[in-house]
């Protein structure tokens, strides 16, 4: 049987996007996909993914009348939890059909060599005489069999099937999410009633996690919300956003759910002859749990060492660490400063709060602008500590709030600095994450 430099379990974005930059660098690589090729990337309809995001990654971006195209908008308000002083960034999103999109990632995979099989379902790794991953156990038309290869990497979602069968000691972490690590997402697709109502743009209620955005019929929308803990805890939350932001009339065409990662990516994302990434890897964004382009950033800056690897044939741990130092230092730390903030500020924030922080600019055009990657300019930071100060002097901020975002700002700083500081070899490692799960347990979990 034919070995494999590279097998990647799951075809979904992640697994198609690494199957094609390994292959454009010479290298055979098997795509093993589980589900039957009419179901993949059916999981749910419309994604969204950032104009400027398109010729970073340089994966395809799809226009009017393409399949996997839907829409796009450019403004993107942020709203108070009453709806009444939204602030609006100019931030041209595309949105896509999940299924569409992944087909055609697929497809410039198999084009640039890849061998995609669906209905080929992972089991397991199998283990050399050293105890080191050399090939996977597939079952396929209904018979079990093993497939040889130099690397396996892991991108089959949130199940992250490969690395939580790996011994707990191979150099991953292997525990599986819990239901406080992941945003459970109900989407409404709605019909609008009033041609008034129809959308320029989406809304996001921070407060409430949740949002209004366009969808491929321009008198419908999208209603999100994403919660911890279960769907039914997402309803409740619902119910109360219903309470406060008045919707615009609508009739509820179809519901989807769907469940994200939204927790903190896995330190080490690589061991002896293995690598994750993808949902399976928890690479989602700290801001909203979107998963598909921060992955697509990780595998970018993992393919040049992973090519080297191969050719080299030295695909240890050791050798692939450079693939967690180049992500921790960058987005790796990124996405943990601006888990830090949010958490804090949200768990500590009440609605008046929230209220009052867009009412009176404490949360700016400007502010909301550096979370898409824009620099802050000095007098917006000086409006809105002005505003902050007001706020406590008149109690529209409580001190106990005060005190929790100060804390979440420390930690913000702290975990930053400590991705920043990610040890240059594996020896370093253990008593990095020791400090790392320390400032996590300050962290805490979104409510
Ligand atoms: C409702 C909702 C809306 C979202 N909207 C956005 C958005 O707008 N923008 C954005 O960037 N992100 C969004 N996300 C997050 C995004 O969908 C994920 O981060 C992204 O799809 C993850 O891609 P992936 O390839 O890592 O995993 P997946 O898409 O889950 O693919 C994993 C693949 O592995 C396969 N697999 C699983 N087990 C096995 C096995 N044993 N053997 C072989 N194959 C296996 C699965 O069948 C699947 O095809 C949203 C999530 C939800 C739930």
């Amino acid at each position: 049987m034919e070995k494999y430099d590279l097998i990647i379990i799951g075809g979904g974005t992640s697994g198609a996007y690494l199957a094609e930059r390994m292959a454009k660098r010479g290298h055979s690589v098997l795509v093993a996909e589980k589900l039957p090729e009419e179901k993949v990337g059916a999981k749910y309809d419309i994604f969204h993914i950032e104009e400027k995001e398109f010729g970073r990654l340089e994966i395809p971006r799809p226009v009017k009348g393409d399949p996997a195209w839907a829409f796009e908008f450019t403004k993107n308000y942020n709203a108070d939890p009453l709806n009444k002083f939204p602030k609006c960034q100019m931030n041209p999103i595309v949105g896509l059909h999940m299924r569409e999109y992944t087909l055609l990632l697929l497809h410039r995979a198999e084009e640039a060599g890849a061998e995609i099989r669906c209905g080929c379902e992972f089991l397991d790794f199998t283990y050399d005489a050293a105890g080191k991953i050399s090939g996977v156990k597939v079952v396929e038309n209904g018979a079990e069999t093993e497939i040889p290869a130099r690397m396996v990497a892991d991108c089959s979602g949130m199940a992250a099937v490969g690395r939580t069968k790996l011994p707990a000691d191979y150099g991953v972490e292997t525990d599986k999410l819990t239901d406080e690590d992941m945003f459970y997402v109900i989407l409404r697709y709605v019909k609008l009633r009033q041609p008034e109502d129809y959308l320029d743009g989406s809304t996001f209620w921070a407060y409430y996690k949740a949002w209004i955005a366009p969808c491929a019929d321009p008198a419908g929308a999208i209603i999100g919300l994403g919660a911890c803990h279960s769907f039914d805890y997402a309803e409740k939350v619902f119910a109360e956003l219903e309470k406060t932001v008045p919707l615009p009339p609508h009739d509820v065409i179809r519901v989807e759910k769907g469940r994200t990662p939204y927790t903190k990516n896995c330190d080490s994302m690589v061991a002896d002859r293995f690598f994750v990434s993808g949902d399976a890897g928890n690479l989602t964004k700290s801001v909203n749990g979107e998963g598909v382009t921060s992955s697509m950033v990780q595998i970018g800056l993992a393919v040049d060492t992973l090519d080297r690897a191969l050719r080299l044939g030295n695909t240890t741990r050791r050798y692939l660490w450079e693939i967690n130092v180049k992500y921790n230092r960058t987005q790796g730390a990124e996405f943990a400063m601006l888990r830090a903030l949010l958490v804090g500020v949200v768990n500590a924030a009440g609605f008046d709060e929230f209220q009052y922080a867009f009412e009176s600019g404490i949360i700016s055009d400007a502010l909301l602008n550096a979370m898409n990657g824009s620099s802050i300019p000095m007098g917006a930071i000086l409006n809105a500590a002005g505003n902050f100060m007001k706020g406590m002097a008149t109690k529209k901020i409580r001190m106990s709030t005060v005190k929790a975002a100060g804390a979440a700002l420390k930690n913000a700083v702290d975990i930053s600095n400590h991705y920043k500081n990610f040890p240059d070899t594996p020896e370093g490692y253990a008593a990095w994450k020791q400090k790392a799960d320390a400032i996590y347990r300050s962290i805490g979990k979104i409510r």
